[in-house]
């Protein structure tokens, strides 16, 4: 498929390193049913551009593009007080000279602190222009709408992302990913049998579905919900693919059978931590020295390990864990995820 026709900036020099994970295979097959577990796999796209980069480093280099050829000159975005999206949104705002502006959803009351650290600290060590905080269930392009109504009263130009970067454009950034994968798995002569991604806004997942099919690669897609169980969670990443399939002119139906998504591992609440998502952290850390994170990555890798308990995969099976970043939040977290602060089961 040719993607050099959408406008792109580039922000990440290289491809993100695919790597075996011996040690936290064996240590997991050891918890499985007959201490038989897969062969699980890790694709670094924590280790993507605009550092600490992570998925949403693939996004905003279209995204981006986009709001360039536009003329805009400030980036108005949302999410939640630690988000991932809006730090690395910062980031390319202020790579490309442009300002950026954050509508802040308080999802969890009281969660918004002027002096927190993880990313909200690198917010400020960013220099972001102004944050709204709002609380939970607002309705966010309204408020993103009325910062964009302000700049434009002052003669300036906002291009509003929306949240986590998902929509058709931004999608394209896991299509691309989708390439770049094929591309190193003929290179490295591996076969993959099954990749196991998160699913929040769904621009990740629903690319990636949208990129596979476009380009034939036939390996089924595991998405974990990182905020919503399937019931929910299935039909967004549904639309954001076939958003995705519409802009490229893929000329095909996205069918429901394309998405799969796996509930009961972001629970009490999304961004609140769980005893599953503490286990995960360790023991990718304690295995294999890479560091997942509490609202995102940690949650994903605990729905892996839990599908594997639960045979959900041949003994053998080859899984790619595509690590989508965060690790700034982890340093907000600390006491958590190293169990000396209580967590919900
Ligand atoms: C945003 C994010 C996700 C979820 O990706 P979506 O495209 O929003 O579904 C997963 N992991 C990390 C670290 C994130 O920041």
């Amino acid at each position: 498929m040719d993607l050099s026709r959408f406008p792109r900036r580039r922000y990440t020099p290289f491809v993100t390193p695919l790597e075996p994970l011996p040690h936290f295979s064996a240590a997991l097959a050891a918890t499985c049913p007959d201490g038989q577990g897969p062969e699980v796999w890790i694709k670094r796209d924590d280790m993507l551009g605009l550092f600490p980069g992570g998925n949403k480093t693939r996004k905003l280099e279209f995204l981006v593009a986009d709001a360039l050829a536009q003329g805009a000159d400030t980036l108005i975005t949302c999410g939640a007080p630690q988000s991932n999206h809006c730090r690395i949104t910062l980031a390319a705002a202020v790579k490309e000279g442009l300002k950026c502006r954050f509508v802040i959803e308080e999802r969890v009351p009281g969660s918004f602190h002027e002096d927190a650290s993880g990313n909200h600290f690198m917010f400020r060590l960013f220099g972001v222009e102004a944050i709204t905080v709002v609380p939970g269930g607002s309705n966010m392009a309204a408020a993103m709408q009325l910062v964009a109504d302000e700049l434009a009263s002052q003669g300036r130009k906002g291009y509003i992302i929306a949240g986590g970067g998902s929509n058709a454009i931004g999608g394209l950034g896991y299509v691309a990913c989708a390439q770049e994968l094929q591309q190193q798995l003929f290179e490295h002569g591996v076969q993959i049998d099954r990749v196991v991604v998160g699913s929040g806004s769904s621009g990740t997942h629903g690319g990636l579905v949208a990129g596979f099919l476009g380009n034939h690669i036939h390996i089924p897609i595991v998405g974990i919900g990182v905020s919503r169980d399937p019931a929910d969670q299935q039909p967004l990443v549904l639309k954001e693919a076939q958003a995705v399939a519409d802009l490229l002119g893929l000329g095909l139906t996205v069918k429901p059978e394309d998405v799969t998504c796996v509930g009961g591992y972001w629970q009490p609440k999304y961004s609140v931590p769980n005893a599953k998502m503490v286990e995960a952290v360790q023991l990718l850390a304690r295995t294999e020295a890479i560091p997942l994170d509490p609202v995102y990555t940690g949650k994903i890798m605990a729905g892996l390990i839990g599908l594997a308990r639960q045979g959900f995969f041949r003994p053998g099976e080859r899984v790619l864990f595509l690590h989508t970043g965060g690790l700034p939040s982890l340093h907000a977290y600390e006491g958590e995820v190293l169990g000396r602060t209580p967590v919900a089961d």
